[in-house]
C-alpha cells in the first residue's frame, strides 16, 4: 500500500496496484486517540480548502466553455470497479481540477440568474460539523441534545414570524407535545407539509369517520358529502404547490389559481367571490355538490417576480370564511430580520402556516427548508408512530415529520444567527433590495432595454427591447401585430440569453410573465429574470451584464443582416 501522506497526483504504473483490504479499511475510520489519525483529517481539509480557494481565485467566471453534450460522452462508463481505483488526495485534486470548473460558480457576482449563490465562508464549516457528528434528529436516541436544539431554533423563526407573547413561546420552545413546526428537506416539502396539515384538519376524524389520512380521499368527500376538495393559490405561485395536489389525492387541477391584479398581486376581491361561489355552487355533473376549499397560499416573494401578495387582506377573508391561510415566505421569509424591509411582509403573522427555505436567504448550503405552524397542536394531524422509533409519548422529532433520517441542520442555521445575528442578515438583505432598486432604474435608463415587472423585493424581470421594434410596438394597438412583435422579442431575447450563458462569463435566467395582467392585450411574453442576493454583486457588475447583453445583440442582429 502507498503511504496515505502522498498528495500528488500518482503515476499508477509505477506503484503497487491500490487494493481493497482490511489493514487500509481501518485507516478510514476516525480514531480520535491516534495521533496520525488527527494529522491526516487535517491535511486533506486542507488540500480541500485551498485547493477551492485556489480555484475559486481562478475562475472569476461562472462555468467553463463546454457543451453538455461533450460533457455527457465523458460519463458513460456504468462499471462499478472491483479493486478501488483512487486514493482520497487524488480524489480531491481531480475533484477541483475537472469537476469544480465545469460545475457552476454560483458564488460569482455575475450568477444573478437564480436563488442558489454565494455563501458566507463558514457556512462550509459549519457543514462538515454536522456531517462529522452525523447526528439523525429523527429521533432523540441518535440526536440527544440535537433535538432540543432544533425545539429551539424553530421557535426562534417562529418567533420572528407571528411575533407571540413570551409566555407562548416558554410553554411551547421545548414541550413535549407540541411542535412549532419543522426542518425539511426544502421548500417543496415545506409546502407540502404545510397542505398535508391543512388537508388533514380540514378533514379530522369525527363520529363515524377516522379522518382523510386513514380513510382517503374519496372516504372523506363521501362522508361529509363534498364533490371535490380544492386549494386556492396566488396565480404566481411556485409549481410545488401543483406538486402538492398531486401528491396529496387532490389532484392539480384543484390547486386552483387565483388571478393577480396589474402589480402581480393576488387580487383578493376575486379571491373573495371565489370562495362565495364555490361555497354556494353547484357541482359541474349537475348533481348539487360542495366544494371542500382546505387552504389559501399567499406567496411572499414569488419565485418569478419576488412580488408579495396583500398577506393582510388574504388573512382576513380566510378568517371570515375559516380557511387555512398558508404563506409561501421560501424565498421572502428572511426579510423579516430586517428593520428596514420587514414591512413588506406584513400580514405573515396572521398566517396558520408558513414555509421559509434555509438555503435561500438564510444563505445556507444545500438543503434546508422550514415548515412553522401557528397553532402548536396541528401538526398531530400528521403524527405517525412505530415501535422502534417515534414511540408514543417519545419527544422524536420524526413523529410529525414528512422525512424520515434528517440531517442536525438546526446547527447551521442556529450558530449562522449566532455569527450574524439580525443585523448582520439585515445588510445582506436590504443590500440585495437596494441594489436592484438601483438596477431596474439602471434598465429604465437604458434604450436597449424594458422593465418588465418593478421590483419589490430583490428580484426583476426585463427584457431586451431593441429601439426599432420598440417604437412599433408603442404604436401597435391592432392585437395580432402586437402578438407578432412580441413573437420577435421573445425570440431575441431567447437568444441573448443563451448565447449569454454558453460564453460563462454572467448569467440571468429566463421565464414567461404575462406583459399586462388584467388588460386586454395580456399574453405571456419572454423576460430575463435576475436574482440579485449575492452581496457581492454590485451595481457595476450588474450593468457589465446589460453590456454584454446589449453586445451579444449587436452581434447576432449584424450576422442576420
Ligand atoms: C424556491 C421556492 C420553492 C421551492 O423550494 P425548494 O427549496 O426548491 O424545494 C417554493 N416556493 C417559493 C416561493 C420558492 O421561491
Amino acid at each position: 500500500m502507498e503511504s496515505p501522506d502522498q498528495l500528488k497526483p500518482i503515476d499508477i504504473s509505477k506503484h503497487s496496484k491500490l487494493v481493497a483490504d482490511w489493514d487500509s479499511l481501518q485507516r478510514i475510520f476516525i480514531r480520535p486517540e491516534d495521533e496520525d489519525c488527527k494529522a491526516t483529517l487535517l491535511k486533506y481539509m486542507e488540500q480541500i480548502l485551498f485547493g477551492l480557494h485556489e480555484f475559486l481565485n481562478s475562475h472569476v467566471g461562472v462555468t467553463e466553455e463546454i457543451s453538455l453534450l461533450n460533457l455527457t460522452e465523458t460519463y458513460k462508463e456504468t462499471l462499478i470497479s472491483s479493486e478501488p481505483e483512487k486514493k482520497l488526495a487524488d480524489v480531491i485534486s481531480d475533484i477541483i481540477s475537472s469537476i469544480a470548473p465545469r460545475a457552476v460558480n454560483v458564488a460569482s457576482p455575475y450568477f444573478v440568474g437564480h436563488m442558489t449563490a454565494a455563501i458566507p465562508f463558514f457556512m462550509v464549516h459549519l457543514k462538515a460539523i454536522v456531517a462529522a457528528l452525523n447526528q439523525n434528529v429523527i429521533k432523540l436516541e441518535t440526536s440527544k441534545v440535537l433535538s432540543v436544539l432544533e425545539k429551539q431554533v424553530l421557535a426562534k423563526i417562529h418567533r420572528l414570524i407571528f411575533d407571540l407573547d413570551e409566555s407562548f413561546y416558554q410553554k411551547h420552545v421545548q414541550s413535549t407535545d407540541t411542535s412549532l413546526g419543522s426542518f425539511t428537506t426544502g421548500g417543496t416539502t415545506a409546502n407540502l407539509t404545510a397542505l398535508w396539515v391543512a388537508r388533514n384538519h380540514f378533514f379530522s376524524p369525527c363520529d363515524g369517520f377516522e379522518g382523510i389520512e386513514t380513510e382517503g380521499m374519496a372516504g372523506a368527500l363521501n362522508h361529509h358529502g363534498f364533490d371535490k376538495a380544492i386549494y386556492l393559490v396566488s396565480k404566481r405561485c411556485h409549481f410545488s404547490l401543483k406538486k402538492a395536489g398531486g401528491i396529496l389525492g387532490v389532484g392539480n387541477k384543484h390547486v386552483i389559481p387565483v388571478d393577480v391584479n396589474a402589480e402581480y398581486r393576488m387580487d383578493v376581491s376575486k379571491l373573495s367571490k371565489m370562495i362565495k361561489s364555490f361555497s354556494k355552487s353547484a357541482g359541474t355533473s349537475g348533481r348539487k355538490g360542495k366544494t371542500a376549499i382546505m387552504a389559501v397560499v399567499g406567496v411572499a416573494g414569488a419565485t418569478e417576480t419576488g412580488i408579495v401578495d396583500p398577506l393582510y387582506e388574504i388573512a382576513d377573508v380566510c378568517r371570515e370564511h375559516s380557511i387555512h391561510f398558508h404563506v409561501d415566505a421560501a424565498w421572502g421569509g428572511p426579510v423579516l430580520l430586517s428593520e428596514a424591509y420587514a414591512g413588506k411582509l406584513a400580514g405573515i403573522e396572521r398566517a396558520d402556516s408558513v414555509t421559509i427555505d434555509g438555503h435561500k436567504q438564510f444563505f445556507m448550503p444545500m438543503t434546508c427548508g422550514m415548515v412553522f405552524f401557528r397553532d402548536p397542536k396541528i401538526m398531530d394531524r400528521i403524527a405517525y408512530y412505530s415501535n422502534y422509533v417515534n414511540r408514543q409519548g417519545s419527544v422524536d422529532l420524526g413523529i410529525k415529520t414528512l422525512e424520515g433520517s434528517r440531517e442536525a441542520n438546526s446547527l447551521i442555521l442556529d450558530s449562522a444567527l449566532k455569527i450574524m445575528g439580525t443585523k448582520g442578515y439585515a445588510l445582506m438583505i436590504d443590500h440585495g433590495i437596494e441594489t436592484t432598486r438601483a438596477f431596474a432604474d439602471e434598465i429604465k435608463k437604458r434604450q436597449m432595454f424594458e422593465l418588465v415587472t418593478e421590483p419589490e423585493l430583490n428580484i426583476l424581470t426585463y427584457r431586451l427591447v431593441p429601439p426599432h421594434i420598440g417604437k412599433l410596438r408603442e404604436k401597435a394597438y391592432d392585437r395580432k401585430e402586437i402578438e407578432r412583435l412580441d413573437g420577435l422579442l421573445d425570440d431575441i431575447n431567447i437568444m441573448v440569453q443563451r448565447k449569454q450563458r454558453e460564453a460563462g462569463r454572467s448569467f440571468v435566467s429566463r421565464t414567461r410573465v404575462n406583459c399586462a395582467p388584467c388588460r386586454e392585450n395580456d399574453h405571456e411574453v419572454v423576460v430575463l429574470r435576475a436574482v440579485i442576493m449575492n452581496p457581492m454583486t454590485t451595481i457595476r457588475v450588474l450593468s457589465e451584464v446589460l453590456d454584454e447583453q446589449e453586445k451579444i445583440y449587436k452581434s447576432i442582429s449584424h450576422e442576420e443582416a
